[in-house]
């Protein structure tokens, strides 16, 4: 079987990733990486290196939409520097109850995934649109969409289900969870040791921690949308309904019509709340750590009620594992805040986890724990853009 290339699109809420994978016969080989940052800004980022990290684009364009930013990167997929897809994949934090597989896309598919906007409200659109131009940018090329449900969909009924009443329950609103595809990622580097009693923290701008039994997840903390679970960069995470009840109440004195004030409610849950609305600074750690340093007592509380959550996490996911063997941390936050890791781990003394200083210390190290630990401690980078590779390879049936 020659081999082949496969591009993959991973947009977020401000930006659209890509990377291009040369496939066959088993290899997986990652020709060029970029990506567009900062839309909906006059001060854009596009860059593009090839798998050296040579960077062949490096340009900051002003980025007003993200129809600006998808010609960026169609203009650079066509200049035909890059060798041509003979696929497609797509990441999608969520297709709703009715696409639950990762599959070809179609124009139909499309359409029934964008009626489920509401449960991924920051990600949905973009990643529609990208869809959309992907079909036109590549006629007759298919395109895969694989979605980040799609790990999480082995979890109990008792994980799924919301307490709520079944009329809402019949339209969909459960928990489906979120970076899944990261966490598929973190099982198939374990392979083919996967311990069976797994909790991966992916603490990124975006955080979430998932207990996994044996490569499956068994409960993951988001819920239908990202803006549940643990507190993150912009979001609220679980938090008492009255509280938004409250804020909604007040926001509706002030505002026309309803749907307004729903939009207005989720711009305060999932883009000022989080650690950047406890710090009133920033949603980014390393502005916090910053900040730390010079005595922020808000920076510090954001930072402790960030700790202090995944730590009440981490426990009632030993609970429902029965124990624990390994403990993983990914995202930009597991994988490079040295204290954050620090600090949760110092708190979990009881389970058994004891950290090496040194090996936490060191950048790349993979394990962090110490000999007498119980449980290992580990951290993984998060290889998204390799199992939508993975996935796309075995739709296309090679
Ligand atoms: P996203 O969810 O947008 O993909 P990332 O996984 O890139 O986000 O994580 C972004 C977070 O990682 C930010 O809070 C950032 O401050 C943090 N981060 C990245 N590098 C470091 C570092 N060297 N030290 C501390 N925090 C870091």
């Amino acid at each position: 079987m020659p081999s082949f290339s496969i591009l993959v699109l991973n947009s977020g809420s401000s930006s659209i990733k890509f990377s291009i994978y040369e496939a066959g016969n088993g290899a997986r080989t990652r020709l060029v990486e970029g990506a567009v940052d900062g839309i909906g800004t006059d001060l854009g980022k596009f860059w593009i290196e090839d798998a050296s990290g040579k960077k062949l684009v490096d340009q900051t364009p002003p980025v007003p939409s993200r129809a600006v930013a998808f010609s960026l990167v169609a203009d650079a997929l066509k200049s035909g520097k890059f060798s041509a897809p003979a696929a497609v994949g797509h990441r999608m934090v969520s297709g709703g109850p009715t696409v639950q597989e990762n599959q070809r896309i179609t124009p139909e598919l499309i359409d029934e995934m964008e009626s489920y906007t509401e449960f991924a409200p920051l990600h949905t659109p973009i990643a529609i649109y990208i869809m959309r131009e992907a079909l036109k940018l590549f006629p007759g090329i298919p395109n895969f969409v694989i979605l980040d449900t799609y790990f999480h969909r082995t979890m109990p009924e008792v994980a799924k289900h919301m307490p709520i009443p079944e009329e809402y329950s019949a339209m969909g609103v459960r928990r489906y969870g979120a970076h899944g595809i990261s966490y598929e990622s973190i099982v198939y580097q374990l392979q083919p040791n996967v311990p069976e009693r797994l909790i991966a923290a992916h603490l990124g701008n975006g955080a979430s921690i998932s207990a996994i039994r044996y490569g499956k997840c068994i409960d993951t903390s988001m819920g239908l949308t990202p803006t549940g679970g643990i507190i993150s960069g912009t979001r609220t995470g679980d938090i008492d309904p009255g509280v938004l009840l409250f804020i909604l109440r007040k926001i509706a004195e002030t505002t026309e019509s309803a749907s307004a004030a729903a939009d207005q409610l989720e711009a305060v849950a999932s883009k000022k709340a989080g650690l950047l609305g406890v710090s009133d600074l920033s949603n980014d750690m390393r502005d916090l750590r910053e900040a730390i340093k010079e005595g922020n007592a808000k920076a510090r509380l954001a930072v402790d009620k960030f700790v202090w959550t995944i730590q009440k996490w981490i426990g009632s996911y030993v609970a429902e594992l029965g124990g624990l063997d390994m403990l993983v941390f990914t995202g930009g936050i597991g994988e490079n805040d040295i204290d954050s890791r620090a600090e949760i781990c110092a708190g979990l003394s009881a389970l058994g986890i004891v950290l090496d200083e040194k090996r936490n210390n060191v950048r790349g190290a993979a394990v962090i724990s110490a000999e007498n630990s119980a449980v290992v401690v580990r951290v993984i980078p998060p290889l998204e853009d390799l199992m939508i590779v993975n996935h796309v390879v075995r739709l296309l049936g090679e």
